[in-house]
C-alpha cells in the first residue's frame, strides 16, 4: 500500500514509517518538523525508494490538497500531533490549531481526494489517538472504547476534539475510518521532554531525576515498536468506523518505572562511587490536574485482530535504556531544543 503517514519525524511516527517500509509499504511522510520532530528518526529507510518527505504543515490545507493530489494514497494514518501534556498546560493554542483545526484539515483533504477517486472500498483514514481521552481512572477498573470520553488537560481535550470530528467524518460522509487510542509509549527516539528519556539522560548526567508529586500515578506502558505493529494491524484490517484500544497490560506506579529504569542503569553502567542513581530521584510539585491513573482493556484488538505486543515491560525498558546508552549523538543533539531541560506545565 501507499500509505500517507503524517508526523513521520516524531517517536511513534518513525516507528511506523520504518516498520511500514520494512514490510514493503510505500511511505509518504507528511511533517511540519517541530521542536518535537527529528528526521534522524529516519536514516534507516531515507533512501528507500519507498520512501518519501513532504516538508508541510497539516494546518495549511491547500498543501495538504495538493499532498493528496501528488502522491494518491491507499491509506492515511495521522499521527501529527502537539503531544505534551506539560506544554499544554502553558501553551494550549498550538494543541488547538494542530489536534483539533489540523485533524478537520486533514479529513476535509482525505474526504475531498477520496471522493474525486471515486470512494475507493479500501481507502482508510486511521486516526492516532490516545487513552488520555478517557480521563483518570481510580484504584479499578479499565478503559474500553465504551468508556464515555472525560478529557481533562489541554492536550487530552484536544485529542478528544480530534476523535470526536473523525466519527462524525465517517457518520456524516461515510469516510472508512479507523480509530486507534493508545496508552503510554516508551523505547528508541522518544524525544528527550517525556518521562522515560529524562530519568536516563538525567541519571547519565549526575542531575536530579524529577518526580511529579509522589509517583503514585500508574500509568500502562507499551513499547512503541509494538504500538507500531498493532497500528499497521489496524490499519490495514480494522473495522469501518470501529475503534480499538491499544495497551501492554504493564501498568507501573510512575515510581516503580522510574526504579526498574535505574536499576538497569545500575546494572549497565555502574557509577564510578558505587552508589545507585536512585540516590538521584527528587520528588517535586505535582502537574495541575495529574490523572491519577490509566489502564487499557486490549481485549478488542487482542481478539478480533490478533495483536499481541511482541517484549514485555522489563525486556522493552532494557533494549531502551541499551539504545540510549548506545545512541549518545542522537540525544545529544535534541538537548538545546527549547524547553528541554525545563520544568514545564507549571503555569497553572
Ligand atoms: P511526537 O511529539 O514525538 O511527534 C509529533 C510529530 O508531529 C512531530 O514529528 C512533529 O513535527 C509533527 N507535527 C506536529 N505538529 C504538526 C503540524 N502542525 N503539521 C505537521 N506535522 C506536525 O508525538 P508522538 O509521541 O510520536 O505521538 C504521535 C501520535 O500518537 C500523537 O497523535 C499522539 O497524540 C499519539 N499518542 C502518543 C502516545 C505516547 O505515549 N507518546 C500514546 C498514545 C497516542
Amino acid at each position: 500500500m501507499k500509505i500517507l503517514v503524517t508526523g513521520g519525524a516524531g517517536f511513534i511516527g518513525s516507528a511506523v514509517v520504518r516498520l511500514a517500509i520494512s514490510r514493503g509499504h510505500e511511505v509518504v511522510n507528511v511533517d511540519a518538523l517541530t521542536y518535537a520532530a527529528c528526521l534522524a528518526n529516519l536514516d534507516s529507510v531515507s533512501d528507500n525508494p519507498g520512501y518519501s518527505f513532504e516538508h508541510v504543515d497539516i494546518r495549511d490545507r491547500d498543501a495538504l490538497n495538493a499532498v493528496f493530489a501528488k502522491h494518491e494514497p491507499d491509506a492515511v494514518m495521522h499521527l501529527a500531533a502537539e503531544s505534551h501534556v506539560d506544554r499544554s498546560i502553558d501553551g494550549p493554542a498550538d494543541f488547538i490549531e494542530t489536534n483539533i483545526q489540523g485533524t478537520f484539515n486533514m479529513l476535509e483533504a482525505a474526504r475531498s481526494y477520496w471522493t474525486a477517486k471515486g470512494k475507493p472500498e479500501g481507502f482508510r483514514f486511521h486516526h492516532i489517538s490516545t487513552d488520555e481521552v478517557f480521563g483518570s481512572l481510580g484504584a479499578e477498573g479499565l478503559f474500553t472504547e465504551d468508556t464515555p470520553y472525560d478529557p481533562r488537560s489541554p492536550y487530552s481535550a484536544s485529542k478528544a476534539s480530534s476523535d470526536h470530528l473523525v466519527n462524525a467524518w465517517h457518520e456524516t460522509y461515510g469516510l472508512p475510518v479507523v480509530l486507534t487510542n493508545c496508552s503510554n509509549n516508551y523505547g528508541p527516539y522518544h524525544f528527550p521532554e517525556k518521562l522515560v528519556p529524562v530519568v536516563i539522560l538525567n541519571a547519565l548526567a549526575g542531575k536530579a531525576i524529577p518526580i511529579y508529586g509522589k509517583g503514585d500515578n500508574v500509568r500502562d506502558w507499551l513499547y512503541v515498536e509494538d504500538h507500531a505493529d498493532a497500528l499497521l494491524l489496524a490499519m490495514e484490517k480494522g473495522e469501518i468506523g470501529r475503534s480499538y484500544n491499544i495497551g501492554g497490560e504493564n501498568e507501573r506506579t510512575n515510581l516503580e518505572l522510574v526504579e526498574s529504569l535505574l536499576s538497569i542503569l545500575d546494572d549497565k553502567r555502574p557509577k564510578a562511587d558505587g552508589s545507585s542513581y536512585k540516590d538521584q530521584i527528587t520528588f517535586v510539585a505535582d502537574r495541575p490536574g495529574h490523572d491519577q491513573r490509566y489502564a487499557i482493556d486490549p481485549t478488542r484488538i487482542r481478539n478480533e485482530l490478533g495483536w499481541r505486543p511482541s517484549v514485555t515491560v522489563e525486556q522493552g525498558l532494557e533494549l531502551t535504556v541499551q539504545w540510549y546508552l548506545d545512541n549518545e549523538d542522537w540525544w545529544q543533539a535534541l538537548l538545546d531544543r527549547k524547553g528541554v531541560g525545563e520544568r514545564l506545565g507549571v503555569k497553572a
